[in-house]
């Protein structure tokens, strides 16, 4: 509940594939409607970050979950003005730009599919979904971690455009990629998010699907406001200003 309101927290939750939009769109809804934007995948990239960086080895999932367990995550707003749109730290290191290394990239799923490291991340998510007014993007909000979200969005586009859209946004940052690369890491990673045994990457029932593919920014974003002001005005939910 809200402090001093007799309405539940509002959620909205929003997710979908790799370089689907999912962390624009939110960071953009967020502004506008005066809500806290929380990317989960952050998470689960610091928890592989620790283990790449203190040899943990990713095949030993005892060891992993452990670490999971143990390592101390927090975002926050943004601390350096270097483009970021939070910043994140592990145990006190800011790790904002080494979450999105392509070591990371490549070992995150595997991270992720481990049901212990999952556990220690899913209660800390809804520690902060609780609060109220908030944007939470992943691959499992919908499904799993807020299964009673007053929005659910699921974002998606062709992996070819997906994979564009990472290969751009690594050149524009000045890293040496090529496409090809970029693309096959992206499959591998659709694929094992989507199959592995716990919370995989899906539509919820109740979602609502929105394909970004050849759209921009701007109509991804004012097609999702519509959505969400609709939804929120049938459940009787205060509408946002802006
Ligand atoms: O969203 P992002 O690409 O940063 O997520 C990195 C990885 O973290 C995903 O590929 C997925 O394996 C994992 N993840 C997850 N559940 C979430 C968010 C991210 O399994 N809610």
């Amino acid at each position: 509940m809200q402090a001093g309101l007799n309405i539940p927290a509002t959620t909205i939750a929003i997710d979908g594939p790799a370089a689907s939009g999912k962390s624009t769109l939110a960071d953009l809804l967020a502004r506008r409607l005066g809500y806290l934007y929380f990317d989960t995948g952050v998470m689960y990239r610091a928890v592989t970050w620790a283990a790449l960086t203190r040899n943990v080895p990713l095949e030993d999932e005892a060891a992993v979950t452990r670490l999971a367990a143990e390592l101390h995550i927090e975002v926050l707003p943004p601390t350096v003005e270097d483009g970021r749109r939070y910043t994140v730290l592990a145990d006190g290191v800011d790790v904002t730009w080494a979450i999105r290394s392509p070591e990371v990239d490549a070992s995150v799923s595997r991270v992720a599919a481990y049901p212990g490291v999952r556990s220690a991340m899913v209660p800390q998510q809804r520690r902060i979904a609780a609060r109220g007014s908030v944007i939470m993007v992943g691959r499992d909000i919908g499904t799993v971690v807020l299964p009673d979200a007053d929005v659910k969005l699921y974002l998606d586009a062709t992996v070819e455009e997906r994979a564009r859209r990472r290969w751009l946004e690594m050149r524009a940052q000045g890293r040496e990629a090529d496409y090809e690369p970029v693309l096959a890491s992206m499959r591998q990673r659709d694929e094992m998010d989507s199959h592995r045994d716990v919370s995989p990457l899906c539509a919820a029932h109740d979602a609502i699907i929105l394909d970004t593919t050849g759209k921009s920014v701007e109509e991804v974003l004012a097609e999702a406001e519509r959505l969400i002001r609709h939804a929120l005005a049938a459940k009787g939910k205060p509408c946002p200003s802006g």
